[in-house]
């Protein structure tokens, strides 16, 4: 589904650079529930905008679901975004001045479907979420929790193949934290890849593979099994201390 190959990534600023991602190779299959961890500045955003075609790679090649992700050109790479990916970001990212409904249907907008329809299908997501009755609520009146809710159902309304969410726990205590997780764990569960960026320990824990990134490059890959045996020795060793 995602296949990096040395991937690099400069930020040039006047006449300095910054070369942020140094030859990242990745490979995430259909249906993987990823996290990427790694300090403040690591490149982890970078490389989320990349997978997401939000931000392009100087070196190497990205392949997504077949397709070289390469010179395209925005018309190209919008539409392979709204085919495939949905995003989830840390501060919501909800229009302030519409509706719990309006927002989730804004995708739909985009495309051209007209408001009845689109907000039959919002209000579906809107209650498989649990948010039926905030539909005519602002974003001002909800909590942290609720936004998030909303935007993972705009996220999901153009039934992506991929989440990705970047801190998507960020900005939220650690019980909503965990219900927002469950919630991406059930969308997983339906054979949605989900790629999260925490820097939570117990966050990634949730998902079945850890990407360690340090300084631009992949520093360890921890996965399902390691990842299980890791959980367990930990239970273990909280329950026998
Ligand atoms: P992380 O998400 O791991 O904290 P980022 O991928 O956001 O890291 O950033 C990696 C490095 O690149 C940081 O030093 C950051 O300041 C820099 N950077 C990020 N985006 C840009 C940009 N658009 N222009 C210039 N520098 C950037
Ligand atoms: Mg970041």
């Amino acid at each position: 589904m995602i296949r990096l190959n040395n991937i690099h990534k400069s930020y040039v600023m006047g006449n300095s650079s910054l070369h942020v991602l140094k030859g990242i190779d990745l490979h995430i299959e259909q249906g993987d529930f990823v996290s990427i961890m790694g300090s403040s500045g690591s490149g982890k955003s970078t490389l989320l905008n990349i997978l997401g075609m939000l931000d392009n790679y100087d070196n190497g090649s990205y392949h997504l679901s077949g397709n070289l992700i390469a010179n395209m050109s925005e018309k190209k790479a919008a539409k392979l975004r709204n085919e495939l990916v949905g995003f989830v970001f840390q501060s919501f990212n909800l229009i302030s001045f519409k509706n719990a409904m309006e927002n989730v249907a804004l995708p739909l907008y985009y495309k051209g479907v007209p408001r009845k329809t689109r907000n039959l299908i919002a209000m579906e997501y809107l209650e498989k979420l649990g948010l039926k009755d905030w539909a005519n609520h602002m974003p001002n009146e909800m909590s942290g929790g609720q936004k998030q809710r909303v935007a993972i159902a705009r996220a999901l309304i153009s039934k992506p193949k991929i989440i990705l969410a970047d801190e998507p726990t960020g900005a939220l205590d650690s019980t909503t934290s965990y219900e927002v997780m469950d919630i991406l764990r059930e969308i997983n569960d339906d054979g949605i890849t989900v790629i999260i960026v925490t820097h939570e320990h117990d966050i990634a824990a949730m998902t079945s593979q850890i990407i360690r990134l340090n300084d631009g490059r992949i520093h360890e890959i921890i996965r399902n099994g390691e990842l299980k045996q890791f959980q367990k020795s930990y239970i273990h060793g909280l329950e026998t201390a």
